[in-house]
C-alpha cells in the first residue's frame, strides 16, 4: 500500500439495480415507468434552445418549485428540488440528522439509507418489521435522532395508512421524521396533508417512478419554511447548481399535463392488480403492494433459481441476495404485453419443474 492510499475514504456504496443493454429485453428489475414521459415533454425537448445551454440554470430552480408549489397548494418557501430524490435525501441527511442519538428506519427498506448514515457518520438503528414485513408504529416510540421511512415501503410495497404515519409523528415530535413517499401515486395517501400540523416532517417525492422520467434526476422534498431554508442552505454550501435547465423546463412540463398523468398511474394500477391475481394462481404468495412492485415468493421454487432462468430469456427482476429476502423476487410492473411475457414464461418453467 502507498503512503498517500491511507487517506483515501473507503466506503461501501448502494449497488443500483443492473441497467442491462438489448433490444428485445423485459426490464422489470429498477421500478422504472413502462410508459413514456407526458407527450408535452418531448415536444418542449425538441423545441428546446441549444443556446441555452451556454448559461447556468437558475440556482433556485424557480420555474420547478413553483409549479411544485402550485400542484401541491403549498408556498414556494416549502419545496426543495434536487437531483433525484437519492439528492434531496442525502442532502437531508446531512442536514436535519445531526444528533448523538440513533437514527431509526425499517431494517428491511432502502438501502440507500445505511449508505449515506456511514457515509456522514450518523449514528442508526434498524427496527425489525413484523413477521409480515409491516412496519410497527409503536416501535418508533423510543429516543433517537431522527426517523425515516419509505411509504409504501420498498421493496415489501406495503404501505402505512395516513394514521399509522401520524402515530409516528406524534411520538416524534422532537426530531425530523422524513416520509420517503417515492411509490406514494400507486395508490397511497401522501403525508403532505399532517405538514400544516407538523412542522419537523419532510415529504420526500420523486419524478423517476410515477412520472417516467427516471433518466431527468428530479426529486423534490416539501416541509415547513424552517426546514427547506436549512436544506438550501446546506446545498449552497458545495453547489450551487445542482439541477440543470432541461431537467427544470422538462419537469414542468411533465406536472403540466395531469391527464396523462391519471391515465398512467391508472393503468400501471389496473396491471399491478392483475398480476397479483396470476402471481397467486402460479403459487407464488406477496405482501399486498400499493406501489409499480411486486415482491414475490414462490411455494417451491427458489428464487436466485427463478432469477436466473428469467434473466437467461433476457427478463430482468431484482433479487436480493440477503437474509430474510433471498426467497423473492421483486418485478416491476411493465406494460401489459411485458407481464403477458414474464407470465408465459413462468407458467412454462413452473410446469416443467412440476414434471
Ligand atoms: C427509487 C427510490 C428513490 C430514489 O429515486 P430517484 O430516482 O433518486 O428520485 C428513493 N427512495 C426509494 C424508496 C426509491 O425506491
Amino acid at each position: 500500500m502507498k503512503a498517500w492510499e491511507a487517506n483515501i475514504r473507503r466506503v461501501v456504496p448502494y449497488v443500483p439495480g443492473d441497467q442491462p443493454k438489448g433490444e428485445r429485453l423485459i426490464k422489470l428489475n429498477t421500478n422504472e415507468n413502462p410508459y413514456p414521459p407526458a407527450p408535452g415533454v418531448r415536444r418542449v425537448l425538441q423545441e428546446m434552445d441549444y443556446d441555452r445551454l451556454r448559461k447556468y440554470p437558475d440556482p433556485a430552480a424557480l420555474v420547478l418549485t413553483d409549479c411544485l408549489a402550485d400542484y401541491y397548494g403549498v408556498g414556494r418557501d416549502q419545496v426543495f428540488v434536487g437531483v433525484g430524490s437519492d439528492d434531496v435525501l442525502a442532502m437531508a441527511f446531512l442536514t436535519f440528522f445531526n444528533s448523538d442519538k440513533p437514527v431509526l428506519f425499517p431494517d428491511v427498506s432502502y438501502s440507500f439509507y445505511k449508505v449515506w448514515a456511514d457515509l456522514f457518520d450518523i449514528p442508526y438503528e434498524t427496527l425489525a418489521l413484523d413477521e409480515n414485513f409491516c412496519i410497527r408504529p409503536q416501535d418508533y416510540l423510543k429516543e433517537n435522532g431522527g426517523v425515516i421511512f419509505p411509504n409504501p415501503n420498498a421493496p415489501t410495497g406495503l404501505l402505512l395508512s395516513l394514521g399509522q404515519v401520524e402515530e409516528i409523528l406524534r411520538y416524534n415530535s422532537d426530531v425530523i421524521v422524513i416520509v420517503d413517499e417515492a411509490y406514494i401515486d400507486f395508490g397511497g395517501i401522501s403525508a403532505l396533508s399532517l405538514l400544516e400540523q407538523y412542522e419537523n416532517l419532510l415529504v420526500v417525492q420523486t419524478f423517476s417512478k410515477a412520472r417516467s422520467l427516471a433518466g431527468l434526476r428530479i426529486g423534490f422534498g416539501i416541509g415547513s419554511p424552517t426546514l427547506i431554508q436549512a436544506l438550501n442552505d446546506v446545498k449552497y454550501s458545495y453547489n450551487s447548481y445542482t439541477m440543470n435547465m432541461p431537467s427544470l423546463v422538462l419537469g414542468v412540463e411533465a406536472v403540466r399535463d395531469e391527464e396523462y398523468f391519471q391515465n398512467t398511474l391508472k393503468k400501471i394500477i389496473a396491471t399491478r392488480e392483475k398480476a397479483k391475481v396470476r402471481l397467486r394462481k402460479l403459487g407464488f404468495s406477496y405482501p399486498d403492494s400499493m406501489s409499480n412492485f411486486i415482491f414475490a415468493a414462490h411455494r417451491q421454487v427458489p428464487a436466485k433459481e427463478l432469477f436466473e432462468a428469467l434473466r437467461k430469456r433476457q427478463i430482468y427482476v431484482r433479487y436480493f441476495d440477503q437474509p430474510r429476502l433471498d426467497n423473492y423476487l421483486r418485478i416491476s410492473i411493465g406494460t401489459e404485453e411485458e407481464m403477458e411475457e414474464l407470465f408465459a414464461f413462468l407458467e412454462e418453467y413452473l410446469d416443467r419443474w412440476k414434471a
